[in-house]
């Protein structure tokens, strides 16, 4: 299996265009080598098909800055078949506008992201004369959806009922958020991909345990991490999104012989340096960063 890591920020990217603080300034001042695009991964079995977890915002560089994702020259055949959402947040869901002129496309979400899309956020309708896209609710807990003609297994862990803020009127029933367990068929290969943790499922333990590679939500570092910042802001907790370190922490819960690399930083995480004192507890802890561009072969 092998895993392209598109982007590794939270919404907004680092920089964020609106933010001056201490990681956003040091971001602009060393360049676009230390910027992270909004968070996205690429994974593929096969030669030429390709699936895509999330389409940010950044989705058209991300795409260009990694040759397999190309097509073939003189073709208009791309290898992204399909894309898996793990919720509706606009931060995952937009760059789908960037796929538009591509042949057809297989998106698959939770039911109630897609019912999301179809109203509250009507992302569904706005798509349809542009191309073909064919939408699929991702299995409940248990199922699994087979990709790439059986090569590549999919599960959906649920996570949370966190609503983006557009649909938060909304009483479609849950998961509004999951993460992804992807498996490659022939080699049993297992990537566990969960971006957004707003709490600890009781069987995420287990899934990390049996995955050679695990992305995890790395969004804040601290649980006051933004109110340090953002005087009044709400705990990392608060917003959906257990602290990295700290007594509640994900830190804490990893157990040895699995590879876990923490992604979608928020702007203000101190992480983003890798000199920063943060990072060397990572490290300590048994943990990495996830960069962008990244590849990861399992
Ligand atoms: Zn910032």
């Amino acid at each position: 299996m092998r895993v392209r890591v598109l982007g590794t920020a939270a919404g907004g990217g680092l920089p964020q265009w609106n933010c001056g603080c201490g990681p956003c300034e040091r971001a602009r001042a060393t360049g676009p080598g230390a910027w992270r695009s909004q968070e996205a991964l690429a994974v593929s079995v096969s030669d030429d098909a390709w699936y895509l977890v999330n389409a940010s915002p950044d989705t058209r560089g991300q795409l260009l800055a990694v040759p397999d994702l190309a097509p073939p020259a003189g073709t208009r055949r791309t290898p992204v078949r399909g894309v898996l959402l793990t919720d509706g947040e606009l931060d995952h869901t937009v760059g789908l506008f960037a796929l538009r002129e591509g042949a057809a496309l297989d998106i698959h979400a939770p039911q109630a992201v897609l019912a999301a899309l179809t109203d509250a956020f009507p992302l569904r309708g706005l798509l349809a004369p542009y191309g073909t896209v064919r939408w699929h609710p991702v299995p409940s807990a248990g199922g699994e959806l087979l990709l790439d003609e059986g090569r590549l297994a999919v599960s959906a862990v649920p996570i949370s009922d966190k609503r983006p803020r557009y649909a938060e009127q909304s009483t479609a029933a849950g998961p509004w958020v999951v993460g992804y367990r992807l498996r490659e068929t022939a080699t049993g290969a297992t990537l566990l991909y969960v971006p957004s943790l707003a709490r600890w499922p009781d069987e995420l333990d287990a899934l990390l345990d049996e995955a050679h590679c695990a992305l995890l939500d790395g969004t804040f570092w601290t649980e006051d991490e933004m109110a340090a910042i953002h005087p009044g802001s709400r705990t990392a907790t608060a917003m959906g999104h257990l602290p990295i370190s700290g007594p509640g922490g994900t830190l804490a819960r990893l157990r040895p012989g699995t590879r876990v690399l923490y992604t979608h930083l928020n702007n203000t995480n101190p992480l983003s340096d890798p000199d920063s004192p943060a990072r060397a507890a990572l490290a300590a802890g048994g943990a990495e960063v996830a960069e962008d561009g990244q590849e990861i072969v399992i």
